[in-house]
């Protein structure tokens, strides 16, 4: 097993492939090839595998790979009462980007029980790195559901932003060490992030005393992100709209995409204070980065984000992705955080005094 860093410790966004004797491989949406215990059993075994695939790869903070859901939204619907799954319709989602067939809200918002204490559980039991469970954010959530319920969006977030807090409170307990909220609506509803969007957050994460992190990506590798991202234009700023208020959240980490992606790299100081989760891996191409180009994006980043900020990452969640392709880029994500740790030597040392860092590991 390799060591653990402390500094560029490398995490990724969430997601993993999931193996094809669990699901329908390369698909977004894919069918569960099992039912009932053989599911659960199938879950379990990949939910290990790639555990142990990330520990062995050298990536220091881990996830459960998001093996027993679905989909990251609905992997938590599904666990919410007053949606009516039965009727689902077709909803342009991500301000019309691409059709989806969603649920309906129809009554009253509740959790049915727990929604990852599974996974969180087996994981916690199987690691001893630093374990980051992920859940979707209120905006992203309230974006991919139709409602005839509230009536009322930042209702309905709130609502939402209750349940993920009741969720993340039970994960905490459960000995999850980062809890992170996917918002890649976040890139697209710039005005309401700032109006609703935050407070949102700040609802999922009350009380919390664990790391809390969000998420914002320009989507998964799929052909509807990549046609939107055309339209974009030479420059993508909509971080730039977005960060200064983040800034100044309560939130700890922010999940960015930064490797192939047209967003201009200062804009990453636009987060001062923050844990930057920094993409140096594309998930949107097969090509396999070298430890060279991580190295040389964690270079880039470095210049706007201190180094005791700046975490290698993925640009986004490798779900769709074919299975060695992801295990090849999580190897190259840990070589290249080493390469860059080498290279820099002392320049990418943690700022905290030895003294105080002694006093933290005694706790
Ligand atoms: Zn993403």
């Amino acid at each position: 097993m390799s060591q653990i860093h402390d500094r560029f410790q490398t995490t990724i966004a969430g997601s993993l492939p999931k193996p094809a004797w669990l699901a329908e491989p390369n698909k977004l949406w894919p069918a569960w090839r099992a039912s009932g215990a053989e599911l659960e059993r199938a879950k379990r075994d990949a939910t290990l595998l790639w555990l142990k695939e990330q520990e062995d790869a050298g990536i220091d903070i881990v996830t459960e790979g998001e093996q027993s859901r679905q989909h990251f939204v609905h992997g938590f619907l599904e666990f919410v009462d007053g949606i009516d799954f039965s009727r689902k319709v077709k909803m342009g989602i991500r301000d019309n980007r691409y059709d989806a067939m969603v649920p309906v809200v129809s009554g009253p918002l509740r959790l049915k029980g727990r929604v990852h204490e599974v996974e969180a559980r087996l994981a916690r039991g199987h690691t001893g790195r630093k374990l980051k469970i992920t859940l979707p954010g209120p905006m992203t959530i309230v974006d991919t559901i139709a409602d005839e319920h509230y009536r009322d969006k930042v209702k309905l977030a709130m609502a939402f932003a209750e349940l993920l807090n009741q969720e993340a409170r039970a994960l905490e307990k459960d000995g999850v060490d980062v809890i992170q909220f996917d918002e890649p609506a976040f890139n697209v509803y710039l005005d309401d992030v700032k109006r609703w969007g935050i407070d949102a957050l700040h609802r999922a994460i009350e009380g919390l005393k664990c790391t809390t992190c969000v998420h914002i990506c320009y989507g998964y590798g799929i052909q509807a992100n990549i046609d939107w991202k055309r339209t974009l234009g030479g420059e993508w700023r909509q971080y730039a709209e977005i960060f200064p208020a983040l800034a100044k959240s309560r939130i700890k980490q922010v999940s960015l995409e930064c490797i192939n992606s047209k967003v201009p790299i200062e804009l990453l100081k636009l987060l001062k204070g923050k844990d930057v989760l920094v993409g140096v891996i594309d998930v949107a191409t097969d090509a396999v980065e070298t430890p060279q180009q991580v190295a040389e994006t964690i270079e880039r980043a470095l210049k706007f984000v201190p180094a005791n900020h700046l975490f290698p990452c993925t640009n986004c969640g490798m779900a769709p992705m074919d299975r060695e392709v992801a295990l090849k880029k999580l190897r190259a994500l840990a070589a290249g955080a080493a390469l860059a740790r080498k290279k820099l030597g002392n320049r990418g040392q943690s700022p905290i005094p030895a003294k105080s860092r002694r006093k933290k590991t005694r706790r």
